[in-house]
């Protein structure tokens, strides 16, 4: 009883008010109400690089959960969780990764590793938001997650304005792996995980640098897939 009433006065003064439609939302709800959550897109299709990808010998498999579409529900979402500090956004994400993967047969994860910041954007932003999807895969897939197992040892300027080719080279050389982990993840499978996927550049910039650590199975996930659109002026 009194727990209800602290809760309804709680609500009143810090209404829980869906990020993406503003309307107030049931108790059991975070971040997105029933409604905006429901129009989330799923992406179901193969990422358009990843046969060529697979081929090459950088990875074994790769998805993302959903597209990442400006102006949809999923975009105050993403928001939030990178620059608003909502780092449980992340964890929330990370499990819908989790339960992708483990439908995707891929229990046979034995290490999840985040695509890491910059050391210096790590500094602005005090936190980097995919070591908390990695977390909430790790809910779901109980492996084991390391977030310095590559460091990112050049600052890349911002990717936005940049065109496919542009990014490849924007990321060449900026990841090593930390050869302290060299035995222990050796042969192991491994999920590496980032929030957002457009060209690929630069999660498969990261798995190149662990897959010459001689790990086992190499896969690549993503809370969201988002097109690359670039306005050629
Ligand atoms: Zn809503």
């Amino acid at each position: 009883m009194l727990n209800s009433i602290f809760n309804n006065l709680l609500n009143f003064i810090l209404p829980n008010t869906c990020l993406a439609c503003d309307e107030p939302m049931d108790p059991g709800s975070s971040y997105l109400c029933k409604s905006c959550y429901g129009k989330l897109e799923p992406y179901k299709e193969t990422h358009p690089w990843q046969a060529e990808q697979i081929a090459g010998g950088t990875i074994d498999d790769s998805f993302s959960v959903y597209w990442f579409r400006e102006g949809t529900a999923i975009q105050p979402l993403f928001h939030a969780l990178k620059y608003q500090k909502i780092k449980k956004a992340g964890l929330m994400l990370g499990e819908e990764i989790g339960k992708l993967a483990a439908s995707k047969n891929r229990n046979d994860i034995d290490f999840i590793i985040p695509v890491p910041l910059h050391k210096a954007k790590l500094r602005d932003r005090t936190y980097n938001q995919s070591e908390f999807i990695a977390r909430g895969i790790s809910n779901i897939l109980k492996a084991e997650v390391i977030n310095d197992a590559v460091i990112r040892s050049r600052f890349t300027p911002t990717q936005t304005r940049l065109n496919k080719a542009e990014r490849k080279v924007n990321v060449s050389g900026a990841f090593s792996f930390n050869q302290k982990y060299a035995g222990k993840l050796r042969g192991k499978n491994i999920l590496l995980a980032d929030d957002v996927i457009t060209t690929g550049a630069t999660i498969l910039e990261c798995a190149s640098a662990i897959k010459s650590a001689g790990c086992g199975k190499l896969c690549i996930c993503s809370a969201a897939y988002a097109e690359l659109k670039i306005n050629v002026v």
